[in-house]
C-alpha cells in the first residue's frame, strides 16, 4: 500500500495538466515502504498498526495540500482495509474515527471554498462502511478458522482429542514435565475383540460402543489428564503429574468400570501403563505402553500391565 500511494504521487507528478500538490505524503508513503521492507520483519505487531494511523495522516496532508480538486481521499479507504482486516473492530472504530479528524483538519486547511461538509460526510460514511464489511468479513473468517483449528484436533465419534490433538498436547506436557522434573504417565488403552462386535452387531453398535468407551474414560480422568481416541479402537490418557501407581490406578479402574458393563454391549478392553520423568523431548512414554498393553493382550486380555515391571494384579 505504502509503495502504491508512493507510485501515485510519482505518476500524478508526470501527468499533464493535474493539480499542484506537495511531494510529501508520496515521499513519506515510499520511506514507509522502505522502513516495512527492510526492518518490517523485527518490528512488533503494534508497529505495523500505527502505520494505519500514519497513512491515514499522510493522506490528509496529501487532500489538504493539493491546490484545487483532489481525488486523493480515496486512499483512506487503504488504512482502513489495513487495520481492519488485522487489527479488529476496536482499532477499526479506532482508525476510522482518526480518518474523521484528520480529514476535517485538511478541508479546514483548504483555501475557502472548498472545505464543504458534504465532502467530509462523503469520505467518513465510506470508510465505515469498507471498515463494517471487512471487520464482519475478517471476524467471520476468524471465526471458521478457529473452528476448523479445534476440529481438526477432536475424533468427531468420541469428541475426544484425535491422534493430532493428543500428539500436540503430549509435546506440551513433556516440556512442561521436564522443566517441573515432575512424572508424566500414559495409559494405553484397546478393545478386546472389537472386530467381533462389528461383526456380530453391525458397524453402528460398534460406534455406540466407542462412544461408551470415551464416556467412560472421561469419568475416570481428571481435568488435567488428556484423553484421545489415537486408532479404530485404540485410547491413550496422558496423565500429568502421575507416577506409575496412579496410572496403574487409572487403568485398573477403567477396567474394572468396562467390565463391569452398562454399554451396548458387554465387552472388555486391555490396557498398559508407563510413567517416567522425561529426560528430553523424544521419550518412548507411549511407546512403553503400548508394549505393556501388547503384554497384557498376549496374557489373555482384560488385564493392565505395567512397562518393564510386574504385571499388575488382573
Ligand atoms: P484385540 O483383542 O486383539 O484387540 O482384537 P480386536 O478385534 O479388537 O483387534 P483388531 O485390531 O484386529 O480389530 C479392530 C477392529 O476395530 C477392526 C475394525 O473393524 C474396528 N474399527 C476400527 N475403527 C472403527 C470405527 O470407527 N468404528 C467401528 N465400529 N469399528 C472400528
Ligand atoms: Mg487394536
Ligand atoms: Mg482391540
Amino acid at each position: 500500500m505504502c509503495v502504491a500511494a508512493g507510485a501515485i504521487g510519482a505518476l500524478e507528478e508526470l501527468l499533464p495538466e493535474g493539480p499542484e500538490f506537495s511531494p510529501w505524503p508520496a515521499l513519506t508513503a515510499l520511506a514507509l515502504a522502505a522502513i516495512a521492507i527492510t526492518v518490517g520483519q523485527g518490528l512488533p505487531r503494534s508497529a505495523f498498526l500505527a502505520f494505519g494511523f500514519v497513512g491515514a495522516t499522510v493522506v490528509g496532508v496529501a487532500v489538504g495540500t493539493t491546490r484545487g480538486y483532489s481525488d486523493a481521499a480515496i486512499v483512506y479507504c487503504w488504512p482502513v482495509l489495513w487495520v481492519a482486516s488485522f487489527y479488529g473492530t476496536r482499532a477499526t472504530a479506532a482508525v476510522v474515527g482518526w480518518v474523521g479528524v484528520v480529514h476535517g483538519a485538511a478541508l479546514l486547511a483548504l483555501a475557502d471554498g472548498a472545505a464543504s461538509p458534504d465532502r467530509w460526510v462523503d469520505v467518513v460514511v465510506t470508510v465505515i462502511v469498507a471498515g463494517v464489511v471487512v471487520r464482519v468479513l475478517a471476524a467471520r473468517n476468524e471465526r471458521l478458522v478457529a473452528q476448523l483449528s479445534t476440529e481438526a484436533r477432536v475424533d468427531p465419534l468420541t469428541q475426544l482429542h484425535n491422534r493430532r490433538g493428543f500428539d500436540e498436547r503430549l509435546t506440551a506436557e513433556t516440556a512442561r514435565a521436564m522443566r517441573d522434573q515432575s512424572s508424566l504417565a500414559a495409559a494405553a488403552f484397546d478393545i478386546d475383540h472389537f472386530k467381533r462386535v462389528n461383526d456380530e452387531h453391525g458397524h453402528e453398535v460398534g460406534d455406540r460402543v466407542l462412544q461408551w468407551v470415551a464416556k467412560t474414560l472421561a469419568h475416570a480422568t481428571r481435568g488435567a489428564d488428556v484423553t484421545a481416541r489415537v486408532g479404530g479402537e485404540e485410547f491413550v490418557v496422558l496423565l500429568p503429574g502421575t507416577g506409575i501407581r496412579g496410572a496403574q490406578e487409572l487403568a485398573e479402574r477403567v477396567r474394572v468400570a468396562v467390565e463391569r458393563g452398562g454399554g451396548p454391549v458387554p465387552i472388555t478392553i486391555s490396557a498398559g501403563v508407563a510413567a517416567q520423568v522425561p529426560r528430553d523431548a523424544d521419550h518412548d512414554l507411549v511407546e512403553s505402553a503400548d508394549r505393556a498393553l501388547y503384554r497384557a493382550k498376549h496374557d489373555g486380555r482384560n488385564a493392565v500391565r505395567v512397562a518393564d515391571s510386574e504385571p499388575a494384579a488382573r
